[in-house]
């Protein structure tokens, strides 16, 4: 059996140690247009914060491509597939035959259309590569303008001001983090980061990037405000990278389009990672959720079933746990329901004392979303509680409100190997 995988992201890695568990054999190749072996993402925010060096991104040893027996491309870009020949042909113009072919090619990050916006100055955050060149850029220069105040936007921007640069988050929703929270913790991430001394600019969207002699001064703000800079960060989002599925005839929505079995709608073709759309779990039908946890587990699940061991992937949960500056957040789940819809029940807690917040979400009997600042010990068994889906009398409930989930509250047949998750189609 020849597999083969385009991208080396961690839904590559995955899917690497999920075909190993089924087929010891198989020819594995993988291709990847970057210049090294897979990496921890998210730790590029400290590689540019100068907290790690490169030595520390890795998520396998060197051993791990040959102990897999994996040839691993570097620096290969796949230009085309070709999915009834079942090949794929790289720019050099290399062409790939494969049995099964993994989809993992991540995202890319979205660029508006903006005066200035081309030239020089003006940075993206996904890559090592593009941490390594704001990290340069950041020694040589004082202010930076973010665009953008989502997860990526905030790290770039943490980092940036951890390097001494004055940074200004600029967010065109009411809050920052606007997908993953809502607007009181939103508020309460911006007031912490303010007091810092990062400027967070809400409500407003980056209309023109100001250049003399090509050299940017700063960024006019659709408000009239003028905000100076030397480097710009545009960080608004990434989008699913379909472009190569979409052109081979691939079934493509918001993203790749997957079944249970992370299968696309060509035969031998799957998909994974930031790229797919793949069954969500608290949700009906398919959803790209792109979140590091969910991109492993899609290609474990992939590489499982390409391998031939018929495996169901239970659904994805978006799920975000991070840290502002002593700040410790959590957001797990559906956060921000239909205001109007009368399933959905929503408790909120704020302490302004002791700085926390805590709002959870139910749907009709069950947990089905919450987000925690400050305190986050309980994170772990309210996901539990959303996951598993388990049903909640009224004390029950009372006590998740009261910020004392307990796993004594948990379903006595929970840990029975037949245990099923119920209600799971019940669900919005
Ligand atoms: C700064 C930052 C912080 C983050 N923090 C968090 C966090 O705290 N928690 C969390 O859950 N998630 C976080 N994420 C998101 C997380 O990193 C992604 O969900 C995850 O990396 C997705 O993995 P993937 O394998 O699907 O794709 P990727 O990691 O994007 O890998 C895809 C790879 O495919 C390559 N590729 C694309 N097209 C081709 C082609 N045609 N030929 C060859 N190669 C190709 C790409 O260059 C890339 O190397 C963060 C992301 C960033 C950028």
């Amino acid at each position: 059996m020849k597999y083969l995988i385009i991208g080396n992201g961690v839904a590559s890695l995955g899917a690497i140690e999920g075909i190993r568990l089924t087929d010891q054999d198989g020819a594995i190749t993988v291709v990847s247009d970057e210049p090294v072996p897979t990496y921890g993402r998210p730790l590029i925010s400290y590689l540019l914060a100068g907290k790690i060096g490169k030595d520390r991104l890795a998520l396998r040893d060197e051993a791990f491509y040959a102990a897999n027996k994996v040839e691993l491309k570097l620096n290969a870009k796949v230009a085309a597939i070709d999915v009834k020949a079942r090949t794929a042909t790289t720019g050099a113009g290399e062409i790939l035959p494969y049995d099964r072919l993994l989809i993992a090619t991540g995202g890319v990050p979205f660029r508006p259309p903006m005066a200035g916006l081309e030239g020089e100055g003006v940075y993206s955050f996904t890559t090592f590569a593009h941490a390594e060149a704001l990290a340069e850029a950041a020694a040589e220069v004082k202010k930076a303008v973010v665009v953008g105040g989502g997860l990526i936007g905030l790290k770039a921007a943490e980092s940036l001001f951890d390097r001494g640069v004055a940074v200004s988050i600029v967010e065109l929703a009411p809050r920052v983090l606007s997908a993953a929270f809502d607007d009181k913790a939103g508020a309460i991430v911006s007031e912490r980061l303010g007091k810092i001394g990062l400027k967070v600019f809400c409500n407003v969207s980056a209309k023109e990037i100001r250049r003399e002699n090509g050299k940017i001064k700063g960024v006019l703000l659709s408000d009239g405000t003028f905000l100076e800079a030397d480097i710009v960060v545009v960080a608004i989002g990434v989008v699913p990278a379909c472009a190569l599925a979409k052109d081979a005839g691939v079934t493509v929505d918001r993203g790749i389009l997957v079944d249970e079995h992370l299968a696309a709608s060509e035969a031998g073709v799957y998909a994974a990672g930031d790229v797919a759309q793949a069954p969500d779990m608290l949700t009906e039908g398919a959803r790209v959720v792109p979140i590091w946890p969910n991109a492993y587990n899609q290609g474990y699940y992939a590489g499982k079933n390409m391998a031939g061991d018929a495996a169901s992937y239970r659904g994805g949960l978006a799920m975000n746990a991070i840290s502002f500056y002593g700040l410790a957040t959590t957001s797990v789940g559906l956060v921000n329901p239909p205001a109007d819809d009368p399933r959905f029940e929503v408790c909120d807690i704020v302490n302004a004392e002791a700085g926390t917040y805590r709002k959870l979400v139910f749907q009709d009997d069950r947990l089905v979303g919450c987000v925690l600042l400050g305190d986050i010990d309980g994170a772990g068994l309210y996901t539990g509680f959303i996951r598993f889906k388990f049903p909640l009398d009224a004390e029950a409930k009372q006590k998740l409100i009261d910020g004392a989930p307990s796993i004594l509250m948990w379903p006595e047949n929970f840990f029975d190997a037949n245990w099923n998750p119920v209600g799971a189609k019940e669900t919005v």
